[in-house]
């Protein structure tokens, strides 16, 4: 298996090259290291090799590895990238730094309440459903401006929006969109780009990309939603 140090060095080099041509910064981009399914001893070797930021989609996994790490390695950013139950709010509030995945009414409130409980403002993306695909977590276009505004009314701090193309169609279009938003409603960060397109997401103004396979390998077993996806999908009309 490749050393982490260098498909993390691998990675980055990506990043300033894409960043490069776009006529950006290299440092305008921040790396998430998305650690999901994978465990400690595979984590920490990236830490080691300076990886501060990391990503999880799961509350409770996250619970299970983080603490340990972080009282082993010192302080590190974790974001959440998952969907989040609002039942799990407070959880998410306590131990995350950034939250990727806020996309409803009934969040906005829960995590609203928990940050006021914790004492604790933690950043949220907005997740817009950019393909518009019924499965899909995200907020529909049509809902984003009346979310963003019971978001701002209840003081939680906006980072920008995500979003996560449709699987298996050229990204380019969905990434534009993302970023077009976020422009109108005078956004700054745009969660956009995974391990198979984090640099034309970069191009089309990625602050956020959410790297996971490039940096750790494959994931064992997919989760069930994905493997439903993918398993015999087929672009629509072929
Ligand atoms: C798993 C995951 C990623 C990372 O995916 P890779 O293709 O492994 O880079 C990024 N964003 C979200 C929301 C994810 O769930």
């Amino acid at each position: 298996m490749t050393e982490p140090a260098s498909l993390l060095a691998d990675v980055q080099d990506r990043i300033a090259r894409a960043a490069g041509i776009a006529g950006r910064k290299a440092g305008e981009v921040t790396l998430i290291a998305v650690s999901k399914t994978h465990p400690a001893e595979r984590i920490a070797p990236l830490i080691a090799a300076g990886q501060r930021v990391f990503g999880e989609n799961r509350v409770q996994e996250a619970e299970a590895k983080w603490p340990a790490l972080r009282e082993a390695h010192g302080p590190i950013a974790l974001h959440l990238v998952g969907q989040l139950q609002s039942n799990k709010a407070e959880d998410a509030v306590t131990l995350f730094d950034c939250i990727h995945s806020l996309d409803r009414p009934s969040l906005v409130t829960a995590l609203a309440r928990a940050m006021d409980k914790a004492g604790r403002q933690v950043p949220c993306f907005v997740q817009v459903n950019v393909g518009e695909e019924e499965q899909k977590g995200g907020c529909a276009l049509a809902d984003l401006p009346a979310l963003l505004t019971q978001a701002r009314d209840a003081q939680i701090p906006l980072a920008g929006l995500m979003g996560v193309p449709p699987l298996g169609v050229e990204p380019t279009p969905y990434f534009a969109l993302l970023d077009k938003l976020a422009a109108d409603h005078g956004l700054a960060g745009r969660s956009m780009g995974m391990s198979d397109d984090f640099e034309t997401a970069i191009q089309l103004g990625a602050t956020h990309v959410r790297v996971g396979s490039a940096l750790f390998g494959a994931r064992a077993a997919a989760t069930p939603k994905w493997g439903t996806l993918t398993k015999g999908w087929k672009p629509e009309g072929m």
